[in-house]
């Protein structure tokens, strides 16, 4: 298996205050160019698995395979994206895409121009001079994709990347995310707490629970993309998902009416 994640746990022990289980005892299995989504609420443990499958840490026990081999660090092959987009403010967009090249010690003038083909992949080329704080919310999320494909990884994992754009910028960047993915076939790993994101976005949505962390179940979406967000097939599959947090989007509604 591509991703191999067996019997993972992950727990945090403060000085004589007992300890918290953030991970519990997860297993998953990830395929190659597999989208997945994994789905819960806060404090669930997202963070901490994606986490671990980026190496940035390891699990207490259990394992983390990529490739069979254990993710023991971080490395190039697996990147990251982040809710605040992680850009560096003095930096242009073009030299912001550029980073991650820097670090792949690519000659500059390769670099310029594989920077410059993610900026126009992301339509962004009109802004390539500008700095990111004249860029709305939903292009500075842009340049961080850009600049995280630019690296070329494998995996691109996503810590709730969309959290902060507003309803309709983030539904435009779900198409633009599903179309990157489909271009440049990626194993996403997608964090979000919104189930309809996760159901138009994933092949398999993971379903997890707080205290302690843990997987539910693990939801398949047999959808054919692009998703119709209003067909009956996606409201079944997103009802289904609602009803394993026992939420009732319909007697919500009938409440609020
Ligand atoms: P999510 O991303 O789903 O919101 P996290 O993975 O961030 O959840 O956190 C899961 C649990 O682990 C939470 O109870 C959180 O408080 C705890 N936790 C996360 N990181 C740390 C840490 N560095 N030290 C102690 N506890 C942590
Ligand atoms: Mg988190």
């Amino acid at each position: 298996m591509y991703i191999s994640i067996e019997g993972a746990s992950r727990e945090y022990f403060f000085k004589g205050r007992g300890r918290t289980v953030a991970l519990e005892k997860v297993n998953l299995e990830i395929k190659k160019g597999e989208f997945i989504c994994l789905l819960g609420p806060s404090g669930c443990g997202k963070t901490t698995l994606l986490n671990l499958i980026a190496g940035f840490d390891r699990p207490t026990t259990g394992f983390v395979k990529i490739n069979g081999e254990i993710a023991a660090k971080p490395s190039v092959n697996r990147i990251t994206i982040f809710q605040n987009y992680g850009l560096l403010p003095w930096r242009t967009v073009l030299r912001n895409v550029e980073l991650g090249l820097e670090s792949k010690k690519i000659d500059k003038k390769k670099r310029l121009q594989i920077a410059e083909e993610y900026i126009e992949l992301v339509g962004l080329s009109a802004y390539k001079k500008h700095h990111p704080a004249q860029l709305s919310g939903g292009m500075q999320q842009r340049v961080a994709l850009a600049r995280a494909l630019a690296v070329d990884p494998e995996i691109l994992l996503m810590d709730e990347p969309l959290g902060a754009l507003d309803a309709m910028t983030r539904m435009s960047m779900q198409d633009e995310i599903e179309r990157l993915w489909q271009e440049k076939k990626k194993t996403i790993i997608f964090v979000t707490h919104d189930i309809e994101e996760a159901v138009f976005l994933a092949d398999r949505i993971v379903i997890m629970t707080p205290s302690p962390g843990k997987v539910k179940s693990v939801v398949e979406v047999p959808l054919a993309r692009k998703r119709d967000r209003t067909g009956s097939d996606f409201l079944k599959i997103r009802d289904r998902v609602f009803a394993e947090f026992e939420l009732k989007p319909r007697d919500m509604t009938e409440y609020y009416l």
